[in-house]
């Protein structure tokens, strides 16, 4: 009999299922994207039955690709979108409100007060996240202020809150399990990542009840066991983690000091500061990387808003290129002198600005200037906000000598090498696409024990390409102070 693991990946648009052997290698991948809903100017909401009925269709497909007597899956693992925000009904199981989604800015009033109240410091020291609408906590809030008896029945316990992972675990077990892990746990802004506790402060201060709050597990644990209806028998849930988690996970980032690096529609950077929660003087995210036998491993993160978006921008908006893809072409053909800085601060800038008030901008037009220097300039400006992070990092005392990145955007090779040159750092392409489910399927063996330890683990991550800095220091310099320029003349 051939035994699998099999990974829910469910993000902000879409949702899948990846189905990988024992050696991590994918035997199949089934993707159904669902509707995304702005009802007001900086909302976005998803429908949680949409999220679910996506899995559960991506799970039923991929089953038919196993061959009942001779295959088996032994274990499920969920990775997810991580901080969007659902409320549902104890008894019924019917959501009272739609999923808030991470992007969702309804908020930042909410988050304002707070800051002007002084609240920053106790936040950022127990959660290690800095105040912002991005996190569950002002969300669970504005569901229990906003529907009508929410807050009673709240009190009353009859109210349950999860990340999306937690949802789709009580969905699979039926109702039974009611369950989160350490690292979707500490996106919401109200687990001490210190105690590793929900925090009795936090939960006065955002006026929660904590019998809402789901049980905070390992990232490789015995979640539940999923229902036999929905697989044809029954398969224990091994392994939950929040998306940039487990992408970390899957790029076998262990040590401290390694860091991964996501190229889709933003980027994702961390780095594995081991068993300390290192707070950043530059306003990174201290958060868990994961939590196994117990023990927590932190990491830094700093998050990028638009990077792949940019180039969607180019693509979409403004209609300079037809394919993404089409991007690597122009910017081979354009010198690095074109002079042109475009900063895609869209809906302001993550890490390390934090701006929310800042707004895009294209500098050093001149009459020569044409699509493939715009286009090349938004290539570039992703690899100058990874630049941003470095340097955040660095003066946190954290320099990563490699980046292992993955996401859609790596295959473009033009990219990575400027990356590389920019950033004067090794740049390593995961010959594995789909980290993301990897890393929940090495969560979930490990916890099945077909995985004896994360040494066996780094043995099986393999180098696709690896880019080395060509650019001399002098002409690195050159163009990042470019652009350190142009942030400037964005930022509120
Ligand atoms: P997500 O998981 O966030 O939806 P993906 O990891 O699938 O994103 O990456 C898609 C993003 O990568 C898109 O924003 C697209 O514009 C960008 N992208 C895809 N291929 C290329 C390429 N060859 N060059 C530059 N950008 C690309």
């Amino acid at each position: 009999m051939a035994e699998y693991i099999l990974s829910i990946d469910q993000g902000t648009t879409s949702s899948r299922s990846v189905l990988f052997d024992l050696d991590g290698k994918i035997k199949h991948i089934e993707q159904q994207e669902f509707n995304q809903y702005f009802p007001q100017d900086g909302f976005v909401e998803h429908k949680p039955d949409d999220i679910w009925q996506s899995v559960l269709s991506t799970l039923k497909a991929v089953m038919k690709h196993l061959n009942p007597g001779l295959d088996k899956v032994i274990a499920l693992g969920i990775t997810n979108q991580r901080e969007t925000t659902i409320v549902w009904d104890r008894e019924t199981g019917e959501p009272i409100y739609n999923a808030i989604v991470w992007q969702d800015r309804r908020t930042s009033k909410v988050c304002d007060r707070l800051k002007q109240a002084g609240k920053e410091e106790l936040i950022r020291e127990k959660t290690g996240l800095l105040i912002d609408p991005y996190f569950s906590a002002t969300k669970i809030n504005w569901i229990l202020d906003n529907i009508p008896g929410a807050r009673e029945k709240a009190n009353n316990d009859q109210l349950l809150f999860g990340t999306v992972d937690t949802y789709l675990l009580w969905k699979l077990t039926d109702g039974k399990e009611h369950r989160t892990d350490a690292t979707n746990a500490s996106r919401t802004m109200l687990f001490n990542i210190h105690s590793q506790t929900w925090d009795e402060d936090l939960l006065s201060l955002f006026d929660i009840p904590e019998n809402m709050l789901p049980e905070v597990m390992d990232s490789s644990d015995d979640f539940g066991i999923c229902e036999p209806k929905y697989l044809g028998y029954e398969v224990p849930v091994l392994g939950i983690a929040g998306d940039q988690q487990a992408a970390l996970f899957g790029q076998t980032c262990f040590q401290e000091g390694m860091a991964k690096s996501t190229y889709g529609t933003g980027c994702f950077i961390m780095v594995n500061t081991g068993k300390q929660a290192l707070i950043s003087k530059n306003r990174l995210l201290t958060t868990v990387a994961y939590r196994i036998n117990g023990v927590t491993t932190y990491a830094l993160e700093g998050s990028i808003f638009v990077a792949g978006a940019a180039i969607q921008w180019l693509r979409d908006g403004l209609r300079l290129i037809k394919r993404a893809g089409e991007s690597e072409g122009l910017a081979m053909d354009t010198p690095l002198e074109h002079g042109v800085y475009m900063v895609p601060a869209f809906t302001g800038l993550g890490a390390p600005y934090w701006d929310p008030n800042a707004r895009g901008a294209i500098f050093g037009l001149t009459r020569d200037t044409g699509i493939k220097e715009i286009v090349t300039a938004g290539l570039q400006s992703v690899c100058f906000q990874t630049k941003d992070l470095q340097k955040a990092m660095e003066s946190d005392g954290v320099r990563p000598e490699v980046l292992r990145v993955d996401g859609g955007m790596v295959t473009n090779e033009w990219l990575m090498q400027f990356l590389s040159d920019i950033l004067g750092a090794t740049v390593d392409r995961s010959s594995v696409s789909e980290t993301t489910a990897l890393g929940v399927a090495y969560l979930a063996g490990l916890k099945a024990g077909v995985f004896s330890s994360l040494n066996t683990l780094e043995q099986n991550w393999h180098c696709d390409k690896r880019y080395n800095p060509k650019m001399t220091k002098i002409k690195r310099d050159e163009l990042y102070f470019g652009w350190i320029n142009s942030v400037r003349k964005v930022q509120s």
